[in-house]
């Protein structure tokens, strides 16, 4: 394929001392050299591929040095885009690599669109569509094991995952095809049905684990929905000031801090936790007040987790006993806070009514208990079928509703079977999972869909 050059600036904005203007396309090395003038007076056209120079950037016009850099050359089909690359790396900050960016645009390049440079990697076949879209989820990832999520099905787990699921199918539809041709062969057409239904379980399962991986995908890339719920003065926003500040808050670019609800975004113990902070309210000003039964009742249904606070030097109220009521079959963790005081609560009474789930003690007047708090939301967390690293999580929009459409004609394919449909009414549910399955990793997707894809990208990316 032939594209045009296009040129970006491909580091964080504001993020460390060195930017980077990135060209990509067949004229990169000869705009770069129309600029570049290297310390040896050496031409980038003439250098080895995958080389740094050190020089400076020239106007051509009048001599005059715009800026010292070090450019690297990396020609294709050995680098990311398959294109030949040119990266600029300028000392300065954003005002200087925003100088080098207007003369490389002035001088040849294009401004690239958001995601161009990983729409051309997957245009010129360098990687399929989801490893394009974990890029775009690396560029956005919040925490350390979002990224191993995002840096796993860029490896292409996910890809060959798929990949081998499809092959099954297209085993099955091979042999689907032999029953077609030769249907006189009794015997081709009962293994046929017999291994057409095995199969298919199998492609089923197997769509159906990467689904159930779905949900924890969701939560390490959006956080953990945690509330913190408790009668006013029990310790809430000492408890959520203390979590963020032992805990390296998560900087997001997801707008979503309500009116209502402070949201807070930190890493515990590589558990996501977005923590909706409903004591981020005036104490006079009761959350149930203020934002309304119904309101906090829906935040309270859709928190992944409840961090339900009581006073250690109080007695159990009614209000205690409806917050439990409130959260009953959610996961919650009972923090008994203010241990620095006198005890005034019925610690077995707090044990029958919290019913199984963890009590933690704190005292976070003197930082106790924290510790013991944040063992406990992790192991809850990854309790569950969560191993770190080793599994593939769907994290992807798309991808989750491809594989539901995939499930769906799959099953209905198994239902054929089973009600005995002609093999070749069965073979057109088989070839539409194949074909939905294909889609997820970029086989038989349309123009405009890459389009869109890609537009969400970072620029630069
Ligand atoms: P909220 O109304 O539930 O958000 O409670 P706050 O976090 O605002 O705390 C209410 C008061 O209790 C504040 O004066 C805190 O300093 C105090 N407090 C919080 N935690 C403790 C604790 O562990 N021990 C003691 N003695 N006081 C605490
Ligand atoms: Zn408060």
């Amino acid at each position: 394929m032939e594209f045009d050059t296009i040129a970006a600036i491909s580091t964080p904005m504001g993020e460390g001392a060195i930017a980077i203007v990135r060209l990509s396309g067949d004229d990169s090395i000869q705009i770069a050299d129309r600029l570049f003038n290297s310390i040896n007076g050496k031409k980038l056209s003439e250098v080895p591929t995958h080389t740094i120079h050190y020089g400076h950037l020239v106007d051509p016009k009048n001599d005059l040095v715009i800026e010292e850099v070090m450019v690297s050359v990396m020609r294709g089909p050995k680098t990311f885009t398959k294109e030949d690359v040119i990266e600029i790396n300028c000392h300065g900050g954003i005002v200087s690599v925003n100088r080098v960016l207007q003369y490389v645009l002035k001088y040849g390049a294009r401004l690239a669109e958001p995601g161009e440079f990983t729409k051309r990697a997957f245009l010129n076949g360098r990687i399929d569509l989801s490893q394009a879209e974990a890029v775009m989820d690396l560029i956005r990832a919040k925490t350390d094991r979002a990224m191993n999520v995002a840096l796993g099905q860029m490896e292409g787990r996910l890809s060959k995952l798929i990949s081998s699921l499809r092959q099954e199918i297209l085993e099955i539809l091979a042999h689907v095809e032999v029953n077609i041709d030769y249907p006189e062969y009794d015997d081709v057409e009962e293994m046929t049905h017999k291994m057409l239904a095995e199969k298919a379980l199998y492609v089923r399962e197997e769509i159906k684990k990467l689904l159930q991986t779905s949900e924890q995908g969701k939560i390490l890339r959006e956080g953990l929905s945690t509330v913190i719920v408790g009668r006013p003065n029990v310790g809430k926003s000492s408890l959520l000031n203390s979590l963020v500040h032992e805990n390296k808050a998560i900087v997001t670019d997801i707008p979503g801090t309500t009116r209502d609800v402070i949201e807070e975004y930190v890493n515990v113990r590589g558990v996501p936790l977005r923590l909706l902070d409903t004591a981020g309210i005036r104490e006079t000003e009761d959350i149930v007040e203020r934002i309304g039964v119904e309101r906090s009742r829906q935040v309270l249904k859709e928190a992944d987790l409840i961090l339900l606070v009581l006073n250690y030097s109080d007695q159990l109220t009614t209000e205690d006993e409806n917050l439990f009521e409130a959260v009953r079959g959610m996961d919650v963790i009972v923090i008994i806070n203010k241990t620095d005081l006198p005890q005034e609560i019925d610690m077995e009474k707090v044990k029958s009514i919290a019913a199984g789930h963890k009590i933690v003690t704190t005292s976070l007047l003197e930082d106790k208990g924290v510790d013991e708090l944040e063992e406990a939301i992790s192991s809850l967390f990854f309790a569950g079928s969560i191993e770190a690293g080793d599994m593939t999580y769907v994290s992807n929009s798309r991808h989750i509703a491809l594989l539901n459409q995939s499930l769906q004609a799959i099953e209905e394919a198994i239902d054929g079977v089973e009600m005995g449909t002609p093999i070749d009414i069965v073979q057109i549910d088989l070839t539409r999972t194949w074909e939905l399955l294909g889609e997820i990793i970029g086989d038989s997707v349309h123009e405009s869909l890459i389009d869109q894809l890609f537009s969400q990208f970072c620029l630069g990316k």
